[in-house]
Formats: structure tokens, C-alpha cells, sequence
């Protein structure tokens, strides 16, 4: 997890910035980044996000200030979005502890003295798209019930979010030393304050909108951008989309899957496509012009005389275009047999096959002498 610079670093703006300056840097960024211009590209998005995170807390004063206070003092610990803890930063022991009590997600700043933030839970949520759809790319609406941070408190559960002191029991440090013997003698060890739940904080007036809890129970619902090339074992996370800390840490990710129906006529392996073509036993013979279906239109495939059925033709390029390059579209012909023969029709076909010159059938001819060979015994033309 990377160390997430500060609102105003996002934004670019200084500590005492205006909320015009807020405002117009806010929408500079926005255009530039916006998903729109910026398709498939994660990165773009994942800044689109992180600038919007920063503008909704620097351009509502009552967060700004709430926020600042937290910059301000890191051992108070860091609202929902503000998480972010380099292991890097913790000394050996304390490692072990927190990983035991399970604490690594949200602590902001993560010094042995922050409070200990649960991170919230991954939720994850399948999309079904239709065949196209998930080799073209497409934006396709989620909608699913989450617990949300409070917006009114910021996730703290205290009433507009500073209605808080420092809890008693553990001084704000959100951990608890505790005795335990053991066979190995006396030990100290580290839990989370159970007076506190790890928070630090002791709510002195609880926020009306989520009676204290820190989150409410909601309906999220937004558009997700996906990229050409998903495939059924493809998934794509979203940051922060995943359930609410239960004691205002880092929210959890949404995990999107994807069930893709399959096509009439094309089949899909990775990123090559396949489909199986009957065409006329004159065209086999003649050879001529077919079409076949392609991503975006149909596609004219040149067949050349003597083709036998099930050759495969390979259309270069014409396969899924993915991250690890685009495959091929693969045509297999077979040649359709009339099996409703008119008296007349039939004559013909017989007077064409006594016309036909032994050798101009090679293949049957070597094969039938191949058979003879393994069993001593000559065919006759049938
Ligand atoms: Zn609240
Ligand atoms: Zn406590």
C-alpha cells in the first residue's frame, strides 16, 4: 500500500487555499483526468478518484476542518479515506502484534502510539455481459447495498464528526497493555482497547445520521468503465468501494466479476476467436468469396479452389484485443452436403464422379491403397 499524499498535495493548492482556488484547481484536474478522455486506463481513473475524494473534503468547510485537525495530529488517527500505512514504517515487535490483532488496513501513519482501524470488508458483485460487450469494452451500471462511512460525522460517529475526547482507558493510543502468565513466565502483551474498539476516541455526543456506528446502510450505485478484452476469469477492483470500517479505518474494495454469455456463432479461447463455416461443394471445388462474422462487421474471406473440408483459415489481428496483444480470428470450412436429390440431380452427381480422373483425387486414391495394403486385399472404385 502506498502512502497517499494529502488533499491539498492532490489538489495542488497551499494549506490556506481560498474555496475559489479549491474550486478552480479542483476543476482543472477533474477535466484532465476524467474518465471520459482517459478509457481502460486505471491509473487516470484511480487519480479521477483520488481528486474527487479531495475535493469533497476541502470544499465543505466543516471537513476541511476536521480534516486539518487530523493533519494536524496524526496519533488521533485519519478518517475513512485518508488510510494508507507503509508496513515500512512499524518496528519489528509491534509488527507482529498488529498483524495479530489484525489492525494493518487503515491506522493513518501507523506509529506505534495510532489507534488501531479495522478495514472494512470486500464486497464483491458478478456483471453479465454479453459476448461483444466484454471484448469491445463497455460502461455498464453496478448497483448493490453497502454500509457507507457517515458522511455527516466522516465516518468518527460523533456528532459532525468532533464531538469526540480522548478515550480513557487507553489515552488515544487505541491499544491496551495486559499481563498474561504463561508457562514461559510473565508477559506483557498488546490488545485493542475494548473500551474504545482501537479508535483512540470517546464519543461525547453520538452523530444523529448513523446513532454512533460511523457508517449507514445504502444503495450504491455508479457506472463502471470496463475495458475490451474481459474475459469470465477477469475482475476488476475498485478501491474503497467494499464495506465501512466498523471503527472508521479504510474502507474495504469492491471486486467486480464477470459471467459472459456466449455468442450463436463465435467461440472464444483467451483472445483468439474461432467459428466453423459451412460453404458449397462448388465453392470448395471453385473456390470463391465468403463472409464471415468478425468483432465489428462481417468479414470476406477469400476461399481457394480445392479446398477440402475442415481446412482452418487464420485472419490475422481480427481475434480480442487484450493487454497481452490481440489474436487471430479462426475460420474452419465445412462443405455442405444437398441431401435431397432430385432423379435428375443424382444422374449428375454420378456422371461427374465417372468423369473424375483417378488422380485428380489423390488423397482417396492413396488412402483406399493404403487400407489395401494393411489387409492384403484390393478395393474396388466404388
Ligand atoms: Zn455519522
Ligand atoms: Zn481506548
Amino acid at each position: 500500500m502506498a502512502e497517499k499524499s494529502n488533499y491539498y498535495d492532490v489538489l495542488g493548492v497551499s494549506r490556506n487555499a481560498s474555496q475559489d482556488e479549491i474550486k478552480s484547481a479542483y476543476r482543472k484536474l477533474a477535466k484532465q483526468y476524467h474518465p471520459d478522455f482517459h478509457p481502460g486506463d486505471k491509473q487516470a481513473a484511480e487519480k479521477f478518484k483520488e481528486i474527487n475524494e479531495a475535493n469533497e473534503t476541502l470544499s465543505d468547510e466543516n471537513k476541511r476542518k476536521q480534516y486539518d485537525f487530523e493533519l494536524d495530529h496524526p496519533g488521533m488517527g485519519s478518517m475513512g479515506g485518508m488510510g494508507g500505512s507503509g508496513m515500512g514504517d512499524m518496528g519489528g515487535f509491534e509488527d507482529i502484534i498488529s498483524s495479530m490483532f489484525g489492525g494493518f488496513g487503515g491506522f493513518g501513519g501507523a506509529r506505534s502510539s495510532a489507534p488501531q482501524r479495522q478495514r472494512g470488508a470486500d464486497i464483491s458483485q458478478t456483471i453479465s455481459l454479453s459476448f461483444l460487450d466484454a471484448i469491445k469494452g463497455c460502461n455498464k451500471e453496478i448497483s448493490y447495498f453497502r454500509n457507507e462511512p457517515c458522511k455527516a460525522c466522516s465516518g468518527t460517529g460523533a456528532k459532525n464528526g468532533t464531538a469526540f475526547t480522548k478515550c480513557g482507558k487507553c489515552g488515544g493510543s487505541g491499544r491496551v497493555k495486559y499481563q498474561q502468565d504463561t508457562i514461559f513466565g510473565r508477559t506483557i502483551q498488546v490488545g485493542t482497547c475494548p473500551e474504545c474498539n482501537g479508535t483512540g476516541k470517546k464519543i461525547t455526543e453520538r452523530c444523529p445520521e448513523c446513532k454512533g456506528v460511523g457508517y449507514t446502510r445504502k444503495q450504491t450505485t455508479f457506472t463502471v468503465n470496463i475495458p475490451g478484452g474481459v474475459d469470465n476469469d477477469s475482475s476488476l477492483r475498485k478501491r474503497g468501494y467494499g464495506q465501512a470500517s466498523p471503527n472508521g479505518g479504510e474502507c474495504g474494495d469492491l471486486y467486480v466479476y464477470f459471467r459472459i454469455q456466449p455468442h450463436k456463432l463465435l467461440k472464444r479461447e483467451d483472445k483468439d476467436l474461432f467459428v466453423t463455416v459451412p460453404i458449397s461443394f462448388k465453392t470448395a471445388c471453385l473456390g470463391g468469396k465468403i463472409f464471415v462474422p468478425g468483432i465489428d462487421d462481417m468479414v470476406e474471406l477469400s476461399i481457394p479452389a480445392g479446398t477440402y473440408s475442415g481446412t482452418r483459415f487464420c485472419l490475422k489481428g481480427k481475434g480480442v484485443k487484450t493487454v497481452n496483444g490481440t489474436g487471430n480470428l479462426f475460420v474452419t470450412v465445412e462443405i455442405e452436403v444437398p441431401d435431397k436429390l432430385s432423379r435428375e440431380q443424382s444422374k449428375k452427381i454420378i456422371e461427374f464422379e465417372d468423369s473424375v480422373e483417378l488422380k485428380a483425387c489423390s488423397r482417396m486414391n492413396k488412402f483406399a491403397s493404403d487400407v489395401s495394403a494393411l489387409y492384403g486385399k484390393e478395393i474396388k472404385k466404388q
